[in-house]
């Protein structure tokens, strides 16, 4: 009786073992997931690349960690990624003080002129923000910068090229004239190109991407610096390759190397 008591006990104690260390491994090939898909994307960035002519060494992969714990993203820096993005502010601020210090994060969601100090503050190694839509943003992200001491910034104009009025970004026809505004009156900021996110169901790819580099041909014009100096930010995980077979500089790639947003209930 008590035999068998004990051996239902160790029967029991065994079964909570294989399932713990079940799941340990269940976790750990999750992240060793995230490093192949990274490995993945990057084979077929280079792939792209050299259809179009183009090194891929002049094309940038911000692995999109939103939603994703830092255990996972420390996994794909651990796989030799330096580049990630995050679009709410809340959640750069949290996570990047527990990252190494070497990564290059860029900022690349919709910006609120309030978050624009502690943005800068919370992130020393923030790269790059992508989405500078409007002068007031643009103004305070240069005074933020100046009242940190920071750096000069590097700013990308987000460009609303679907024509849906709920994105973000500037007009195609206003891009000029929030480019030279940077360029003239944000002396912190260093302007480098310019963003886009196309139709969310992917059906106006190319003429969202044709839309972009329009833009850039009149933002060249008028600051008068070659093309080569302005980027092209645009290709998520569904359109990169055709973006960069297009002229993108900048791919921002989420679901396709972190597998699918996880949204925490609140
Ligand atoms: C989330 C996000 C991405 C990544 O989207 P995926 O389709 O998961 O690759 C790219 N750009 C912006 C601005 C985003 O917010």
């Amino acid at each position: 009786m008590n035999n068998l008591e004990d051996q239902a006990k160790i029967d029991n104690a065994t079964a909570q073992q294989v399932a713990q260390s079940d799941m340990a491994a269940a976790s750990a090939a999750m992240d060793g997931v995230a490093a192949a898909a990274l490995r993945s994307v990057l084979q077929r960035v280079q792939q792209a690349a050299e259809r179009a002519g183009r090194g891929s060494q002049h094309i940038r992969v911000v692995a999109v960690s939103k939603t994703k714990p830092v255990s996972v993203i420390r996994q794909v820096y651990d796989a030799g990624h330096r580049c990630f993005g995050e679009n709410y502010v809340q959640e750069i601020v949290e996570k990047a003080p527990q990252l190494p210090e070497d990564i290059e994060w860029h900022f690349i969601g919709n910006l609120q002129s309030n978050k624009a100090k502690p943005l800068l503050a919370g992130v020393p190694n923030l790269a790059m923000v992508e989405s500078v839509d409007d002068e007031k943003i643009a103004n305070h992200l240069n005074r933020a910068v100046g009242n940190l001491g920071r750096k000069r910034l590097k700013v990308l104009i987000q460009v609303n090229t679907s024509g849906e009025e709920s994105k973000s970004g500037v007009e195609p026809s206003a891009c000029v004239e929030l480019a030279k505004h940077v360029n003239q009156n944000c002396p912190n900021l260093e302007f480098c190109g310019l963003m886009t996110i196309g139709m969310l169901d992917y059906s106006s790819t190319p003429e969202n991407f044709k839309t972009l580099t329009n833009c850039r041909s009149e933002v060249c014009k008028a600051l008068g610096i070659p093309e080569e100096q302005c980027e092209l930010s645009m290709g998520m995980s569904n359109d990169f390759e055709q973006a960069i077979e297009m002229g993108s500089t900048n791919v921002r790639i989420g679901s396709t190397i972190f597998g699918p947003r996880e949204y925490q209930k609140k």
